[in-house]
Formats: C-alpha cells, structure tokens, sequence
C-alpha cells in the first residue's frame, strides 16, 4: 500500500510502498476512504510524542471501510463503514471497564503508537470495543472531522464541562477544537464567546453560534473583557489551543464555581504552565482534561448530527491527496486556515 512515512522527527515525510496491515485477532483492518490533518500529527512528526517509533505512519482521524476482520471479532464485518476514536481503549482494564475508554490504561493510538490512517490502509485492535458505525448519510470526510477534535470538544462541553443552557461559555482559540466547540456549547443552550487572534476565524465563529468575540491580539485584557461580557466571568471556558496564555486566561475569566476545561495539547516547554491556583481555591474552580471520548458516546453527538442540530461538515476545510499530505503536515505547526483540512484522496 501507499503511506506517508517519515524516518527522522523533523526531516520530511514521503510517500512510500509499504506492506499492507494484517488484522489482529480482535482487531480490523479499515481501507481509509478519509484522513484529517491535525497538530497532534504535527507535534509526532516533531518528535515531541515519546510514544513513536521509527520508522512512522502518522494519521490518527480516520473514516473508512472494514475489509478485514480477525476470529475474535464479532460486531463487525467487510463492508462495514465506520470511524474510530483516536485513544482506543483494551476494554480489559480498570478504566475501560468504569467506561473511560479515552483514558485506557493500556490504550493505542493509531498514528502515535503505531502506524495510522496517512496511508491505504490501517489496522485497528479491540475492534468490538472501538469501533462507531457510520450513519448511512455521513460523507466520509465529515466522519474523518469527527475522529479528535469535534469528539473531544463534544466530551470537554457536555461531559467534562457540564455545559447547561443559558450559561456563558468562553472558547480560547478558534482552530478546529475551538470551533467544534463553539457549535457544541451553542446548540446546548449556552452564550458562546469566542476568542482568537484572527477576524477570518472570529466572523467564521459567529456564524457556528458564538454571540460575542473577542480578537486577543487588539484586546489588552481578555480577562477584563470576558468579565466585561458575562456579568462577572465564564461558567465554562476552554483552552482549544494550548498555550500557557490561552490556559491561563481560560482559568482566570472563570466566575466563581466555573470550570475550565484545558483540551489543547501542551507540550514540550508549554507543558507546565502558570495556573491562577489562589483563583482555584478562593472561587472553587475546577481544572478539567478532555482526551478523546469514548466510541459508545458518539451515538449522543451522531444524534444531534443526524437532526441537523451539530453540523460538523461546515468545520471540513480543504480536502487534498495523499500526495499533498506530506506538506501539509509541516505546515501544520504554523497557522491555521479556517476548518479541518483532510486527505480524501488516497491513488
Ligand atoms: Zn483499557
Ligand atoms: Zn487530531
């Protein structure tokens, strides 16, 4: 098969002919029909993920089709159209057992812990635990959208962030978790605020929901002004980026009780930020992680997709070919365009 593989952190991915996967007794393997592109990828290839052994397949936001099935499998068969989520849990331990399969103590990552989706093909294990079917109306490039940032963003506002209606939601960063999120908060009833350096993304955002926005880089004071706008600051608010600034004003715009939800990855230098901790203990706040969700949860978010209420295909940006792939991946260290890019073309 064909796969974008990458030898070295840092020095550019190619396309090569590589072996085609074999499924794992429990596992499948998945023709990838879509691919999204995501920072994490950008981060692997940079070598600031210790999970990844050269030479690499990275890709981990995949929509396809199950060609082939191990003995062990039971839910699923070839043919069958379907996603994944990006942490896939053993279904053994403590945590898959308590239903926390994104926090698997012996979880896989398709493009981190082993090859992923920027290829033909790719093997995916515990199939029967992991696996989401597709809705028959789904494209596959929205599906692919769903696989990281719109799943985790779904967990960080309804699961983690407990949003409920009528409260204020702050959103720190308008990438493709940010506005994943400013969709999900809004269609659960709360006044999004979105925030970010860009008015592309700040328009984009009031279309998908926000009612105020907020450019950080002609602001002074994004605490002040979040504060300003809420009557005495978030319910929730969310770090979709993952900075030591976004996280520090996403802890300190909260109102008293508020919860902060840090989903945007902070790695290498950024991985020990400040944190307003006399803030935490005066006003009682909660510091919350999102990582993923688990695959029996996405019939929840599917439910809301298939009533037009979440509409993640807006949030698909550019689609491009395996070809491309390369390049798009090194450049996503920089910034962002507007929506999630993805691969859709794979000959
Ligand atoms: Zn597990
Ligand atoms: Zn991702």
């Amino acid at each position: 098969m064909k796969a974008v593989v990458f030898e070295k952190f840092g020095q550019a991915p190619t396309i090569q002919t590589v072996p085609d996967p074999k499924p794992a007794a429990d596992g499948v393997v998945i023709k990838v029909e879509a691919t999204g592109l995501c920072r994490s990828d950008w981060h692997g290839w940079m070598g600031h993920d210790d999970g990844i052994t050269l030479p690499h397949v990275p890709g981990h936001e995949l929509a396809g089709v199950v060609v082939a099935a191990g003995k062990q499998v039971s839910r699923w068969k070839a043919g069958d159209r379907v996603t994944v989520p990006f942490a896939v849990g053993c279904g053994r331990c403590f945590e898959c057992n308590s239903g926390n399969h994104q926090v698997c103590e012996h979880q896989t990552q398709p493009g981190f812990t082993g090859w992923g989706s920027f290829a033909e093909y790719v093997g995916i294990e515990h199939a029967d635990t992991n696996l989401v079917r597709l809705p028959d109306a789904m494209e596959y490039a929205t599906a692919a959208s769903l696989g990281c940032r719109f799943v985790t963003s779904f967990r960080a506002v309804v699961d983690q962030g407990r949003v409920t209606p009528g409260e204020w939601v702050a959103v720190h960063g308008c990438g493709g978790v940010g506005l994943s999120a400013i969709m999900i908060a809004s269609a659960m009833g709360a006044n999004v605020i979105a925030i970010d350096i860009a008015d592309d993304k700040l328009e984009f955002a009031k279309k998908i929901g926000a009612v105020a926005t907020i450019n950080a880089s002609t602001t002074p004071n994004v605490v002040k002004a979040v504060k300003q706008i809420t009557n005495g600051g978030a319910h929730m608010s969310m770090d979709a980026l993952g900075h030591p600034t976004t996280s520090f004003n996403s802890i300190a715009n909260l109102r008293r009780r508020g919860r902060h939800v840090q989903v945007g990855l902070m790695l290498g230098e950024h991985a020990r930020p400040q944190v307003p901790m006399d803030k935490v203990i005066a006003f009682e706040l909660e510091i919350l992680g999102s990582h993923g969700m688990q695959a029996y949860r996405y019939s929840a978010m599917m439910e809301m997709i298939r009533t037009g209420k979440l509409k993640p295909e807006l949030l698909v940006g550019k689609k491009i070919s395996l070809e491309e792939a390369p390049a798009a991946l090194m450049a996503m260290g920089g910034f962002e365009g507007i929506g999630i890019g993805v691969v859709t073309k794979f000959q």
